[in-house]
């Protein structure tokens, strides 16, 4: 191949990557999920996503010493072998359910290191756990093929049923309640406030103050199509 007479006579386009939206949980599916849940400690690591934000590095690597359950708070911090993204601790609030829930598994487990964990070993990848209560509780998307060719509506492969989605939920539900986007952003542990904005984009659209101006602007038009 002649690369100069290429690079005289030919354009190369490059692939513009679509941003796909990524959506939290809805209240219904979050409510499935908690339901599908089938022992305490599924239902506690579950809650824990919901109600702290983290990254699921970050609650893997919770130690009971990061809890500090009179103040009601637990720290993302550095520990060996595990540095916060951007080296930057945070602080995060914890509901008062999910600081009783976590008070009675330590009773269950005074001797363990990490908040989910054993002993001095921390727990295996809650992955798989995420995608059998999901497939269980019937909120998988349906549309998901993986490689061996199983379809997520007969299997446990959604991958839409990722730790993931608890932190933009987390973000969603704080962001209805009028928890400002800054404070979200601290919370969140991001780095730049675009982050944050991006996983509020989907909420926006579906906030109810909007839907009643999008009927205001368009519902008296007399629009008809389809069947009566
Ligand atoms: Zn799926």
């Amino acid at each position: 191949m002649n690369f100069h007479k290429l690079g005289e006579h030919t354009k190369v386009k490059l692939p513009i990557l679509t941003k796909k939206m990524k959506k939290a949980f809805s209240d219904t599916e979050i409510d499935r999920f908690f339901l599908a849940c089938e022992n305490a400690d599924d239902l506690l690591l579950f809650h824990f996503f919901l109600a702290s934000g983290e990254r699921r590095c970050e609650v893997e690597n919770e130690w009971w010493s990061d809890l500090d359950i009179d103040a009601g708070t637990v720290q993302v911090t550095e520990h060996p072998g595990f540095t916060p993204k951007d080296h930057e601790e945070r602080i995060i609030p914890l509901p008062d359910s999910l600081l009783d829930a976590l008070r009675r598994h330590r009773e269950r487990n005074p001797e363990a290191l990490y908040i989910f964990g054993e002993g001095q070993e921390k727990m295996g990848k809650p992955d798989a756990r995420l995608k059998e209560i999901a497939f269980r509780a019937g909120i998988n998307c349906g549309h998901c093929v993986n490689t061996a060719g199983q379809s997520c509506r007969d299997f446990a492969v959604c991958e839409k049923a990722h730790p993931h989605r608890f932190r933009r939920t987390y973000a969603t539900r704080q962001h209805r309640r009028g928890v400002p986007t800054r404070t979200l952003q601290v919370l969140l542990g991001h780095a730049d406030m675009k982050t944050t904005e991006g996983y509020l984009e989907a909420e926006d659209a579906q906030d109810i103050s909007l839907r009643e101006k999008v009927n205001a602007a368009f519902g008296a038009l007399a629009v008809v199509g389809g069947a009566a």
